[in-house]
């Protein structure tokens, strides 16, 4: 350690140390989750702008440490990431959503959340097809999500994974597009189905002319490329109302269905449907 830092490292010690020991308790702990299964998907519902009905619901890992206390999946996924726990974690995750999914009707959608360090992994889209078929949920129900640094750190690894995956007939969705983990440099590498516009800019949208132009802009990019565009983050009427005379396909957000329980999603969707979801 520098010599000039030493006041400063005590005054920090206390604080750091803290934080290593809550990593350290986290690691344990979600070692455990994994092996014991006690992080779970929630279900928050994509609906067809154009015809209200649901067009799919985002798996959204919940961890629930003892009845009441959630970690947050931006606390523990990362860490997930850093350990390779990830692996194990996606492939239960899947599992479970799948067993769920199946019930659904045919034409309701998984979007399934696939980590960047997966993608360097080339024989995880076997892995995962696998698991599909164990499960009895065709992967033409699914759409994976991700970000740009997964495509970047080992391309031909990334390549091998969505293209058995999209051999197999799943779908590609662009998560966070617009920010620095999506951009413009991923459309010509990578083919792909779905724009999703990050929510900073659809909660940005009320705040001034140039923000909607943004989003505007993404959409027609979408609507250029022969892609669906999904916006999510929705909070309010005037967001769902210009997001709509816009064209753009897939609305998410608290507006229209915040992330839930899989027997809520089921109730959910009997409700749309209006018939019984086995
Ligand atoms: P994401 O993929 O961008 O997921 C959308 C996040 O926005 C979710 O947060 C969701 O609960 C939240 N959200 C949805 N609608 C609204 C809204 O109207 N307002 C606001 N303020 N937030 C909204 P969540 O569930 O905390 O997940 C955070 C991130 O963690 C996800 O961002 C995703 O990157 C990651 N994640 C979640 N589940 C998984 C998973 O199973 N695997 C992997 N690899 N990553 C996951
Ligand atoms: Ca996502
Ligand atoms: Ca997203
Ligand atoms: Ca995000």
């Amino acid at each position: 350690a520098k010599s000039s830092g030493r006041n400063r490292a005590v005054a920090f010690a206390p604080f750091m140390e803290q934080d290593v020991y809550k990593r350290a308790r986290l690691e344990g702990a979600l070692k455990r989750a994994v092996r014991e299964g006690t992080i779970i998907p929630h279900f928050q519902p994509l609906i067809d702008l154009r015809t209200n009905s649901v067009y799919g619901f985002e798996a959204l890992a919940r961890w629930e440490l003892q009845p009441g206390e959630f970690v947050s999946p931006g606390e523990f996924i990362p860490l997930a990431e850093e350990t390779g726990l990830i692996v194990p974690l996606t492939e239960h995750l899947l599992r479970l959503c799948c067993a769920e999914a199946r019930n659904w009707p045919k034409h309701v959608g998984l979007a399934f959340n696939l980590s960047p360090v997966l993608l360097s992994d080339a024989v995880i889209g076997l892995r995962l097809i696998r698991i599909m078929s164990e499960e009895g949920f065709s992967p033409t129900r699914l759409e994976l999500e991700i970000t740009e640094s997964s495509v970047m750190k080992d391309y031909p690894a990334a390549q091998k994974v969505l293209g058995d995956l999209m051999e197999a007939g799943a779908r590609i969705a662009l998560d966070d597009f617009g920010t620095g983990y999506s951009s413009l440099s991923q459309l010509s590498g990578f083919s792909f189905d779905t724009i999703k516009i990050d929510r900073s800019f659809v909660t940005a949208m009320n705040k001034g002319e140039r923000q909607d132009k943004v989003i505007r802009a993404i959409v027609a990019l979408g609507s250029g490329l022969g892609v669906k565009t999904t916006a999510e983050g929705i909070e309010d009427e005037e967001q769902l109302a210009y997001l709509r005379s816009l064209g753009c396909d897939i609305g998410q957000g608290y507006l229209l269905g915040r992330p839930m329980p899989a027997e809520a999603a089921r109730r959910f969707l009997q409700e749309r449907l209006g018939h019984p979801v086995p």
